[in-house]
């Protein structure tokens, strides 16, 4: 009797084991068709060739972001992600219109779907991950620290204790908030006024993007600044989306096809003065 009742409780367990495991395996299988598709369209770029035409697309933009995003002696917007984004156009279709605003606006209007991206040398992140979706990388980035010429300040250790002007809203803030908690942060809308507290005193140091700073002292050799420290808090700028917006793919793909065709390189090379490292 005892026997039989034992049988049976195993018997409706391996059935209940058995339903489970194929429902797991049901969900696997589906996830990894819809990878193996995105991977399959981002591998064969053609397919998207001029697959946005006639669509015109509201570009959220940060133009206080040298030498991705800036005006130039015209006030015409240009910079690395202005190629890159023209490039873009070109193969896909589409036309575009660029929204100039602070960098908070940039990602609270693109997370509001109140336009279709946003692009300004954006720093992919997991916390904005959770609530946007960003292209696949275009950029090795990294974070160092703009001092005056004459000062002592040689690396992150040296900041303890010591006044950092920041960009609002950037990633570096939250890096240096998490990993140097007693620099007293001071923070400004543009990176410019940021640097310009440095230059005159104000600030002991400033911490931001290395091409960032790199091209601000070449373009203000006035300002008597200089960039030290290690590079730090290594990073990735993609283009960014709302949360599951359509156009990410036809973008990557966009991205591949420039890669391969060599107008990446070119775009890069007219920016940074050499060819990415691979
Ligand atoms: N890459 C930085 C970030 O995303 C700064 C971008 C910018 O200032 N436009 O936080």
């Amino acid at each position: 009797m005892k026997r039989n009742f034992m049988k049976k409780i195993l018997s409706a367990l391996t059935v209940t084991v058995m339903a489970t495991s194929m429902l797991l395996t049901a969900g696997c299988g589906s996830s990894s068709t819809s990878s193996n598709s995105s991977a399959a369209s981002s591998s064969n770029p053609e397919d998207y060739a001029n697959a946005l035409q006639g669509k015109k697309l509201q570009i959220a933009c940060d133009v206080s972001f040298v030498p991705f995003m800036f005006p130039d002696e015209n006030n015409q917007y240009v910079g690395f992600d202005v190629d890159l984004l023209n490039a873009m156009s070109d193969y896909l279709g589409f036309t575009y219109e660029l929204q100039p605003m602070e960098f908070t606006a940039l990602l609270s209007s693109v997370q509001a779907k109140k336009v279709d991206l946003g692009s300004s040398g954006i720093t992919i992140t997991d916390e904005r991950k959770k609530v946007m979706d960003f292209s696949d990388p275009y950029y090795d980035s990294a974070t160092q620290i703009l001092v005056k010429d004459d000062s002592d300040i040689k690396d992150f250790d040296d900041l303890h204790g010591k006044t950092v002007s920041m960009k609002i809203g950037t990633a570096p803030v939250k890096y240096i908030e998490e990993h140097y908690p007693d620099v007293n942060i001071k923070e400004f809308n543009t990176s410019d006024e940021a640097y310009l507290e440095v230059a005159r005193g104000s600030a002991d140091a400033s911490v931001f993007e290395t091409p960032n700073m790199l091209y601000y002292i070449k373009q203000n050799p006035n300002s008597h600044t200089k960039v030290v420290g290690t590079k730090i808090n290594a990073c990735q700028y993609g283009i960014l989306f709302p949360k599951h917006s359509e156009l990410t793919k036809y973008f990557n793909a966009a991205l591949a096809k420039l890669k391969a065709d060599g107008t990446y390189d070119k775009i890069y090379e007219k920016w940074f003065g050499e060819a990415p490292q691979q």
